[in-house]
C-alpha cells in the first residue's frame, strides 16, 4: 500500500510500503551499499540502497541526484538499529519533482558559519535549517499568544491604514510616497488611528500589522519595516494601568511559548525566563544617575541612548531582571501625543526594555484638546495638518494610554538573538530590498 506521509515519525515498522517526499540532504555512497537522507518538515528519514537489490537505473537515479532535489520515493518500511528513527526504506520506485541545481548557493547541513548576508540573500535555503525554521514557528506562535491575552482582556483587533497622510512619530523617519499626485506617507505606527478610536466606545483596541520608518542608521536592532504590536485603551488613571497590562500580556506570552513551543526551544537549544510581575520600574532621572556613574556623560534632558540602555540591562541583569520600564522621559524627547507632567520637563511616558535594549514605548496620552494643539505646536507642528486627529478629542475624548511593541526586537530578545533581522523572514534596511 503506498501512504502519503506528511510526518516522517508517523512511518512505521510494519507498514509495509509507503511513498516519502522531501529534499535529498544527504547521499553517501560506500560502494555496495549507499545511504540517502530525505528530509521533510518533521526530521529526516534513512533511504537504504543495497545495489545488488535496486534496480540498476533506479540506483543510478538515487545515489547520483544532486543533494537537495526534491523526490518521492516509495518503499519497504524495515526495522533498523542504526537510524535515529529505528527504521529505514528499502526504494522501489522514485519520482523526481525537481532537480537541484549546483552547487548551492550555501549548505544546509554543511557545519561551516555562513554570513547572514549570504544567508539573508539565499533565505529559501536558509529556512530549510530546522532551527531557522523553529523562530518563525515561535514567532507565529508569540502571535497567536498576543491575540488570544489581548482578547482575554477585553480588548478590539482593529486594522488602521498605512498609507497616510502625516506621521506621527516625527519626520525623519517617514517613507514619502506619490499619492495619485499628493504627497503621501507609509504609516510609522498606527498612534494617531488607535487614539481616534478610543472617543468612539471601542474603548480597547490593539492592532498587530506592519510599521515603517526611514531608518538611516545601520544597526542590529532598526529595520525599515517591522511589526508592531499596540495596544490602547481608556479610562487609565495613570501610566502605571498601561505598564501593568503590557506585562500582563507579555507575561502571558513568555509562559505560552515556553509550554507551548518546547519543541522548537529544544531545537534552537534556548530556555525562557519567565520573570515574575510585576516588572521593576526605574525613573528616567534614575537611570541618568546609574549611566553617569558608569562613565557615561548625559545630561538631564538628553535621550539614554544604545550605551545608556545597555548599561541599565547590565545593571538591571545583576539584579536578576531581564526586563524593566524606564519611566518619565523628558518631554521634550517624546511625540506630541504624549502628556507631560506638569511642574516639571518630564512626561507620563515610558519605554519597556528587555535585556538592555528598548522594545516598546508607551504612556498616557493627552486627551484634552486644548493641550494637544498647544503640544502640538509646540513641537513645531502645523495643528491645521492634524485636524483629521485632534476633531476625535473636541467633542468627548476620554483619558487613555497605550503601548508599541516591535515584536520583531521581542522575538530577537527573548531568544537572545544576535540581530533583529535574524527574526524577520525577509528582512528590509537601507541596503536591501530583495529578496
Ligand atoms: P529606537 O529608539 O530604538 O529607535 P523608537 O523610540 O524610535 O526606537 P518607538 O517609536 O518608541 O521606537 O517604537 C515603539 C517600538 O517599535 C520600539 O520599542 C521597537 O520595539 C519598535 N521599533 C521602532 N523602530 C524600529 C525599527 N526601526 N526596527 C525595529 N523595531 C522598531
Amino acid at each position: 500500500m503506498a501512504a502519503l506521509i506528511r510526518d516522517s515519525s508517523t512511518v512505521k515498522v510494519g507498514d509495509g510500503e509507503v511513498t516519502v517526499r522531501g529534499w535529498i540532504q544527504d547521499t553517501r555512497n560506500l560502494g555496495g551499499i549507499s545511504f540517502i537522507a530525505l528530509r521533510d518538515r518533521y526530521g529526516v528519514i534513512q533511504l537504504t540502497l543495497p545495489k545488488k537489490k535496486i534496480e540498476p537505473e533506479l540506483f543510478k537515479t538515487l545515489t547520483t541526484i544532486s543533494r537537495e532535489s526534491v523526490v518521492a520515493v516509495t518503499g519497504e518500511v524495515k526495522e533498523s538499529n542504526q537510524t535515529e528513527l529505528g527504521l529505514e526504506i528499502i526504494p522501489s520506485a522514485v519520482e523526481v519533482y525537481s532537480e537541484a541545481s549546483t552547487p548551492l548557493p550555501m549548505g544546509v547541513i554543511d557545519k561551516v558559519n555562513v554570513e547572514m548576508d549570504t544567508r539573508l540573500n539565499n533565505r529559501f535555503m536558509d529556512l530549510r535549517k530546522p532551527e531557522i525554521r523553529a523562530i518563525f514557528e515561535l514567532k507565529s506562535l508569540m502571535v497567536r499568544l498576543i491575540v488570544e491575552a489581548m482578547e482575554e482582556n477585553g480588548f478590539t483587533q482593529v486594522y488602521t491604514p498605512k498609507i497616510v497622510g502625516s506621521g506621527a512619530e516625527g519626520g525623519a523617519t517617514l517613507f514619502q510616497i506619490e499619492y495619485f499626485g499628493k504627497k503621501a506617507y507609509l504609516a510609522q505606527s498606527p498612534q494617531l488611528y488607535k487614539q481616534m478610536l478610543m472617543s468612539t466606545g471601542l474603548d480597547r483596541v490593539f492592532e498587530l500589522g506592519p510599521a515603517f520608518r526611514a531608518e538611516k542608521s545601520n544597526t542590529n536592532r532598526h529595520v525599515t519595516e517591522f511589526i508592531s504590536f499596540d495596544g490602547e485603551f481608556t479610562w487609565i488613571n495613570d501610566q502605571e494601568d498601561v505598564m501593568h497590562m503590557i506585562e500582563t500580556v507579555i507575561d502571558y506570552v513568555l509562559k505560552g511559548l515556553k509550554e507551548r513551543g518546547a519543541k522548537q526551544l529544544e531545537i534552537l537549544g534556548k530556555e525562557i525566563n519567565i520573570q515574575p510581575t510585576p516588572y521593576p520600574i526605574l525613573k528616567y532621572e534614575e537611570c541618568l544617575k546609574i549611566v553617569n556613574d558608569a562613565g557615561l556623560d548625559l545630561k538631564d534632558g538628553d535621550d539614554l541612548g544604545t550605551e545608556g540602555e545597555k548599561i541599565i540591562g547590565e545593571y538591571m541583569a545583576e539584579k536578576g531582571k531581564d526586563l524593566y520600564f524606564i519611566a518619565e522621559y523628558p518631554e521634550a524627547e517624546k511625540p506630541f501625543y504624549i502628556m507631560e507632567k506638569d511642574g516639571t520637563p518630564y512626561s507620563y511616558s515610558f519605554d519597556l526594555d528587555y535585556k538592555g535594549q528598548e522594545i516598546s514605548s508607551g504612556g498616557q496620552r493627552e486627551h484634552r484638546f486644548d493641550r494637544l494643539v498647544a503640544r502640538i505646536e509646540k513641537i513645531g507642528l502645523n495643528p491645521d495638518d492634524f485636524t483629521f486627529y485632534t476633531d476625535a478629542f473636541k467633542y468627548g475624548m476620554p483619558p487613555h494610554g497605550g503601548w508599541g511593541i516591535g515584536i520583531d526586537r521581542l522575538l530577537t530578545k527573548m531568544l537572545d538573538l544576535p540581530n533583529v533581522r535574524e527574526g524577520i523572514l525577509f528582512p528590509r534596511d537601507m541596503q536591501r530590498l530583495l529578496p
